[in-house]
């Protein structure tokens, strides 16, 4: 008789456009579990700000945010071509959360306590039956630090610009240059690291994947066989 594995948790972790998401969502597909990009959660808070002026030069009204947390509602759909759409309060966001003017001001809206707080809630809520890959900065050290299997993605800032400035120029942004992508990653990682609430921190228990020189099916197969070697006694 052939027992059906136990589900497990997975947790990606790492440095701005390391290619997390990708990666997190093809293994999602191989394994049949869910993904959850944690990092649209934030922007989708970052771009509730903007629209509602909430945000002015940078300083968030820390006040006028909390008093109005429980009007942000944040769901996933599956598009057309099946890849998770982010929807805040029913509309979808998916292409303004992506932009330099949401990527500009998400570091700082995420490191609000109360802003994390409430996302890392409602991300324990959608893992709690395993099954799960989610990405992000704090997974595997406050989301899950149980989590069965955990990885750690790095790779140079500079391949990082790269790969962010390309992906921004074929969604048909023409105007921002490598400069300012390379700014804003660097940027990001200053302030994802060095925040007093839970930072950027790579867990005691992860494996690190530097993917600066790995083509994607090398990063996946390198993903695959991580989770083979996890399940393998389960
Ligand atoms: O993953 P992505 O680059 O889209 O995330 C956007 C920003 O959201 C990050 O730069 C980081 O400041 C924040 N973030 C976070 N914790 C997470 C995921 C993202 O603080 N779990």
């Amino acid at each position: 008789m052939t027992m059906k594995k136990k589900k497990i948790t997975i947790a990606l972790d790492g440095f701005s456009s390391t290619g997390k998401s990708t990666m997190a969502k093809w293994l999602a597909g191989q394994v049949g579990y869910a993904y959850v990009d944690t990092g649209a959660m934030y922007r989708a808070v970052a771009l509730f700000c903007i629209e509602n002026q909430l945000i002015d030069n940078g300083v968030v009204d820390e006040q006028a945010l909390q008093e109005r947390l429980a009007d942000i509602r944040i769901t996933f759909r599956p598009n057309k071509e099946g890849r998770s759409d982010t929807y805040l309060n029913g509309r979808n966001v998916e292409r303004e959360i992506r932009g330099m003017e949401v990527s500009a001001v998400v570091s700082t809206v995420a490191a609000i306590g109360f802003v994390r707080r409430d996302m890392v809630r409602q991300q324990q809520a959608m893992g709690r039956n395993k099954g799960i890959v989610m990405d992000g900065r704090d997974i595997g050290t406050v989301v899950f630090p149980d989590a069965e299997m955990k990885v750690f993605v790095t790779a140079s800032a500079e391949v990082r610009a790269q790969r962010r400035y390309d992906e921004l120029r074929a969604k048909g942004d023409t105007t921002t240059t490598l400069e300012e992508v390379l700014q804003n990653v660097t940027e990001r990682d200053r302030l994802d690291t060095t925040r007093e609430e839970s930072p950027l921190r790579q867990a005691p228990d992860a494996v690190v994947l530097d993917n600066s020189h790995m083509t994607i099916d090398e990063q996946n197969q390198w993903l695959l066989n991580l989770y083979k070697e996890k399940t393998s006694n389960r």
